[in-house]
């Protein structure tokens, strides 16, 4: 299949914002893409090579890249390397040095999608001293033959601008519309995703064999499953309105979520976005074993750091220390930990999704060998309000942030957030309820003593129906200057010349950046504001909603991609039970 085809839609989908315009182009591309390759374009559409979890890296420096491009161009690298700088966007320098060269010479052959993935991947895997050589000389040859369009697309690809901003939801509504004729089949083709987290399977096979193949996807142990998310709630009434007469509070700690897959000595943890977390928790692969009864399970867990004296849990950002590549060993000794599962996902190999949480639990509790490194989760059962209050009150008198409620007949919703599960915390009497974590798309310089560093920074949530990030506030509290140095370095790598097309504001920020970072936010209310965004025109035509009073709370979602932040049905949703709990104030 011509690499041009795939090429030329991504070209026309840049100058697009609108869900079904971007839709349709990818059911054209489908439509005219054999079965067999259809895997390969949904990973380079998604700038990669594999699902996440596979941890399959490009993996080219910015020098190599370049190098490659003036190799093939016959253009010198210092040329190059300016026109980089001033445009900001290796994906279009190399187009633009690409024309250059076709008005001199002739294209050699047609590359094709097959030889652009299977070089990228013969790249990912080359390691060693001459790699880096070998790298230049096959990007060189694929540039070589590219057209300038294709060029641009290749490079954009491996130098880690990976993200050509198309959603997960954009891609399944097209292959449901290719392959069924309606968007209507989009839940089977969701559900298939869900238990593989994998696109290119899930496209592959309704290519090849149709949409009823995609009942026969199976939780596998080592593909993780996309997680089960919770609901907020505000009060045990309100909890009571969406749970029933009886459901289960557990304890919820505030540590680091973990899919753990085991089949026999083999273990792999997945964080909370289904990257492979392993080396991070050597201890856990050591021990984990003997806790568990049964040689193949899929499992759930909150990794909480602990202090190894009085067993206290500590707070979140203990756990950052772990994520390092180097000292691991001393790590493991400075920052002790405990497991504290909650939910299993399969059991000997059976998957358990379907089962209700009350027999889900029960498995947890026959399955696993307390012991002072793995833990069940505390659970209780509860009935009144006050038994909710109690339970929120000691579930915080024992270090937790608050409880996760359970319906006792619910099945585990793989990729769901849904009020089978809800989420009560502390602060649930005061201001907005909960914190959200928002995206950080662009920044103001500051003035004073924060001359020559971000004075505040431009926050979004996440649109998954446009999968756009509208602007919901502008923050410049909550830094210590520590923060401030640590977030300046981070967000240095993501800075774009030209505002991503993704990101909708009324505000212009002096920096824009590539809509990757997200941070923790807490506010005193949501108010109606012209200027941010979120649900523009839902509430009141000329609106969107914006933060009054936000803080930074000092947390880096390191584990969340930008696509898990707060959404704007969340937003909209804190807007309106604030809006009740003043009328009902009143
Ligand atoms: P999300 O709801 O999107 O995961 P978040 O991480 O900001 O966002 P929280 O408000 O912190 O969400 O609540 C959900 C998280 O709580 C889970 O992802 C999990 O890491 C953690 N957690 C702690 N205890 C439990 C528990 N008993 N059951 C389920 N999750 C728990």
């Amino acid at each position: 299949m011509k690499f041009s085809l795939v090429a030329d839609t991504l070209s026309y989908m840049e100058n697009t914002t609108k869900r079904l315009e971007l839709t349709q182009h990818l059911v054209d591309l489908f439509k005219i893409t054999p079965p067999n390759v259809i895997p390969k374009v949904i990973y380079l559409l998604q700038g990669k090579l594999r699902p996440d979890h596979e941890g399959v890296e490009i993996g080219i420096a910015e020098k190599i890249a370049i190098k490659a491009l003036a190799k093939s161009s016959g253009i010198p690298i210092k040329k190059i390397d300016s026109e980089y700088k001033e445009a900001g966007d290796f994906g279009q320098v190399a187009s633009k040095i690409l024309k250059q060269k076709t008005q001199t010479t002739f294209l050699s052959q047609n590359i094709t999608v097959e030889r652009v993935y299977d070089t990228l991947y013969k790249i990912a895997e080359l390691k060693g001293a001459r790699s880096q050589d070998m790298k230049m000389k096959y990007i060189s040859s694929l540039l070589n033959d590219a057209t300038p369009i294709e060029g641009g697309l290749i490079a954009k690809i491996i130098t880690s601008n990976l993200r050509l901003g198309i959603a997960d939801y954009t891609i399944l509504d097209a292959l449901s519309i290719s392959y069924t004729g309606t968007k209507d089949n989009r839940p089977l083709l969701e559900n298939a995703y869900n238990v593989c987290s994998d696109l290119g399977k899930v496209a592959q096979s309704v290519a090849e064999n149709g949409i009823s193949s995609l009942k026969d996807f199976q939780v596998t142990t080592f593909s993780p499953i996309r997680p089960m998310l919770a609901e907020r709630v505000k009060s045990p009434q309100e909890a009571h309105e969406k749970m029933g007469p009886e459901f289960a509070s557990e304890y919820k700690l505030d540590g680091e979520r973990v899919q753990i897959h085991r089949q026999n000595d083999k273990i792999i943890l997945y964080s909370r976005s289904l990257e492979n977390i392993t080396s991070y928790y050597p201890d856990i692969v050591e021990n984990i074993g003997k806790s568990l009864k049964s040689n193949e399970m899929i499992l759930e867990a909150e990794i909480v750091a602990i202090n190894d004296d009085t067993g206290e849990f500590l707070p979140f950002q203990e756990l950052m220390h772990r994520r390092r590549k180097y000292k691991i060993a001393k790590a493991v000794q400075e920052y002790p930990i405990t497991v504290n599962f909650f939910d299993v996902l399969s059991s000997d190999g059976k998957s358990c999704l379907d089962l209700p949480y009350s027999k889900r639990r029960k498995l947890l509790e026959t399955n696993i060998v307390e012991d002072s490194f793995a833990k069940i989760m505390p659970m209780t059962l509860v009935r009144t309000d006050s038994e909710v209050e109690d339970s929120l009150e000691n579930a915080i008198n024992s270090g937790c942030e608050g409880i996760m409620l359970k319906q006792l007949d619910s099945p585990y919703r793989a990729g769901a957030r849904a009020s089978n599960w809800l989420k009560l915390k502390r602060e649930y009497r005061n201001e907005l309820g909960d914190s959200l974590d928002l995206v950080i798309v662009g920044a103001f310089y500051g003035r004073g003593r924060r001359t020559g560093r971000y004075g505040a920074l431009l926050l979004s949530a996440y649109d998954e129906q446009t999968d756009t990030f509208p602007s919901i506030c502008k923050v410049g509290t909550g830094f210590t200057d520590e923060g401030l140095d640590q977030i300046y370095q981070i967000l240095s790598d993501k800075i774009t010349i030209k505002k991503d097309r993704r990101i909708e504001s009324g505000l212009e920020a002096d920096v824009w950046f590539e809509p990757e970072v997200v941070i923790e936010i807490v506010a005193s209310e949501i108010t109606l504001s012209p200027i941010h965004k979120v649900a523009m025109d839902k509430i009141r035509k000329g609106s969107g909603l914006a933060l009054r009073f936000p803080k930074f709370t000092g947390r880096i979602r390191f584990e969340k991609t930008s696509e898990n932040a707060t959404t704007i049905d969340e937003v909209t949703t804190l807007y309106s039970s604030q809006k009740r709990v003043v009328q009902e104030e009143k």
